[in-house]
């Protein structure tokens, strides 16, 4: 396979790549390193993938590069980049959303029916349902957003559905259910939460802590995906992708202070517009149709993410980077 994996140097699309180099394939890797995080973090998620010969690095913004050079030359795309997070999407941040994940898509969509028979698998969200009325929530349920965010991935995947039904493009949707790990971005809550612990600063939970998330380690989102682009037929096209370990946020920080061997400093604030209560993935598509079986519990994944941080802690990603002369 020549893979085309767009938000490359994110946390989820670093490891998709990283996934596809091992196992022999080739990859042309796009990202624009966008402002949502530093760029130091970015350019360390590509470290791994830089040290083999079939990793391409193409620097191209999806909202207004060519783009038919790069789909041409890739039979398989996979569409990670975005502007992803519900709290930064409202206000003037908005626009950055309707950017990089409506315009981007659309752009991406168009160079890839101009080629014939390419699969583009889109990373979705889980927040296209925002607060679900049935949980565990199926694909069948009707969509409601309860943030701008939300409301950019469903237009994304509204554009796949109508450039297939259009046009033909193979295209499927995969909802990830909040997706964490090393490398997770930083200002999502486990990775605060881990920071945090480890060094003895307050943690701040928005809402009363009894939230709950279904929780999905990086590697099994990886497995999906790379399931979406091989099975030889996806008949439904959008499936869920959640980890099954539906965790609240008070359960979690009592994991994390076992893991972490401290007690935590939590305080409470109020929670912020866009959250919603609840989300529980119902699976059972996935599993029938993409072979989708989540591997890791959470508990083992949250040590991982824990002992990643602590390593990032020890040995600053810019420092790293700059002792060997690669940051710019
Ligand atoms: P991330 O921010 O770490 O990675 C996204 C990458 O896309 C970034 O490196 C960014 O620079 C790049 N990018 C953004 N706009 C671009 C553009 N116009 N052109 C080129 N590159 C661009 O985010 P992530 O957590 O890895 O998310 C990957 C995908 O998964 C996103 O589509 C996101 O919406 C989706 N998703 C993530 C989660 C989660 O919990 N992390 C949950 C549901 C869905």
């Amino acid at each position: 396979m020549r893979a085309l994996v767009t938000g490359c140097a994110g946390f989820i699309g670093s490891h998709l790549a990283d996934s596809l180099l091992a196992d022999g394939h080739e990859v042309l890797g796009i990202d624009c390193f966008n402002d949502n995080y530093r760029r130091a973090p970015k350019l360390a998620n590509l470290k791994r993938a830089r040290d083999y010969d079939a990793f391409e690095f193409v620097p191209i913004d999806l909202a207004r590069g060519d783009l038919h050079d790069v789909v041409e030359e890739c039979d398989t795309i996979f569409h990670l980049a975005a502007e992803p997070g519900v709290r930064s999407s409202w206000g003037d941040r908005f626009e950055l959303y309707v950017r990089n994940n409506v315009l981007a898509t659309q752009r991406l969509l168009e160079a890839a029916v101009a080629v014939p028979h390419r699969r583009v698998v889109y990373a979705s969200s889980s927040s296209v349902y925002g607060n679900a009325a049935q949980l565990p929530t199926r694909e069948s349920a009707t969509p409601a957003p309860f943030s701008p965010y939300g409301v950019t991935k469903l237009g994304g995947e509204h554009l796949c559905s109508l450039y297939r039904d259009n046009h033909g493009l193979e295209t499927v949707s995969l909802r990830y259910f909040t997706v964490y790990g090393p490398r997770q971005q930083p200002d999502m809550a486990l990775h605060r939460f881990c920071r945090a612990a480890i060094s003895r600063e307050p943690i701040t939970i928005f809402g009363d802590g009894r939230q709950r998330r279904d929780f999905t380690f990086v590697h099994d989102v990886v497995a999906a995906t790379r399931a979406a682009a091989t099975a030889p037929d996806v008949p439904s096209r959008i499936y869920n992708i959640g980890g099954g370990s539906q965790i609240s946020i008070q359960r979690v920080l009592e994991l994390l202070a076992g893991i972490a061997s401290t007690p935590l400093d939590v305080r409470f604030d109020r929670s912020e517009a866009g959250d919603v209560r609840e989300t529980s993935a119902d699976t059972t598509r996935a599993a029938q149709e993409l072979g989708f079986r989540p591997s890791v519990s959470f508990e083992e994944g949250l040590r991982e993410e824990f002992e990643w941080s602590r390593e990032r802690a020890r040995a600053p990603v810019e420092r790293r980077f700059t002792r060997a002369g690669s940051a710019r």
